[in-house]
């Protein structure tokens, strides 16, 4: 992306639960600058992270000195990644689970709120189920493909300084969404106080001890300079009871991918997905890739902030 800088901050308290404790833990495999491509969900060169910290007090990893919310904000909203919405019936796939779990925590069915919606599968799945959808992406294309191919008027923007109604969603979802922010105090706060009393909110992040990621190593997926931050159960604790939500229930995460979608993280099988036919084949074959290495928490609202 020309025009904006990558500006950095250094922190001196743990984005997590502001404990002081902070440590050095890893030197970053990744001096990039931080490009559209790479913040792409679709981004499939792994193993490449920030120079990371330790919180000694929660077990925070966190990207330290960390892109600023500035630079991170303008890089987000111009992202165009289209692979992504070809996969768009595998990753409604993934989503069912996530709203089946949370219409046993919350029966009735109210206003539901996205953050990071992207181009709109989730909320176009929770609509089917009776929920009534709203959401924030900062993509522009994510926006336009929204409203082209759901007819979903997502608000445009960054969502931790969105203003928004408060005490007005039954829950917010925040899947895979607070790895990628500079700010998962403030975007926690912030999901707290547009929740009604009792609302839910549902966190899906990634694992980094989990055994996958300890079996991958250097190689596990979620490795990518678009995660600035890495959550331990006991962070996601501190993150959510600082902001005034109490655990209520958790699971492990397993994503779904098309056989499509897997060989073309491999250079060698992108050869191969270039043929049509073969590429169409393997996009409609569906793979559980039963990791566990993604937290799924589900959040109530105790009080108001
Ligand atoms: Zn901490």
């Amino acid at each position: 992306m020309e025009g904006t800088k990558a500006q950095f901050i250094d922190l001196a308290t743990c984005p997590a639960c502001a404990g002081q404790r902070i440590r050095r833990y890893k030197k970053g495999t990744y001096a990039g600058r931080l490009t559209q491509d790479e913040i792409k969900i679709t981004d499939s060169q792994y193993g490449r992270v920030w120079d990371l910290s330790l919180c000694l007090d929660c077990g925070h990893i966190f990207a330290n000195p960390c892109p600023s919310p500035d630079f991170i904000f303008s890089l987000y909203g111009e992202v165009c990644d289209p692979e992504y919405e070809e996969e768009a019936a595998g990753r409604s796939r993934n989503f069912l689970p996530i709203l089946e779990s949370l219409e046993r925590v919350i029966p009735e069915r109210g206003a539901l709120f996205d953050v990071g919606a992207a181009t709109g599968i989730l909320l176009d799945l929770a609509r089917s189920r009776g929920w009534e959808p709203d959401g924030i992406e900062p993509s522009s294309w994510a926006v336009k493909t929204a409203a082209e191919k759901y007819g979903l008027a997502l608000r445009h923007g960054p969502f931790e300084t969105a203003c928004l109604k408060g005490n007005a969603y039954a829950a917010v979802l925040m899947v895979d969404f607070i790895e990628h922010t500079p700010l998962p105090h403030e975007a926690v706060v912030r999901a707290q106080r547009i929740l009604r009393p009792a609302g839910i909110l549902v966190l899906v992040t990634p694992d980094i001890r989990s055994p996958a990621a300890r079996i991958a190593g250097r190689r596990w997926w979620h490795l990518r300079p678009a995660h600035l931050a890495f959550f331990s159960r006991a962070s996601l604790q501190a993150l959510l009871s600082r902001a005034g939500f109490t655990i209520i229930e958790e699971r492990r995460y397993a994503w779904t991918f098309s056989a499509h979608y897997l060989l073309s993280r491999k250079r060698l099988t992108r050869v191969l997905l270039k043929n049509s036919a073969m590429s169409s084949f393997f996009k409609r074959i569906p793979i559980k890739l039963a990791l566990g290495d993604s937290f799924e928490i589900y959040a109530r609202k105790d009080r108001n902030g």
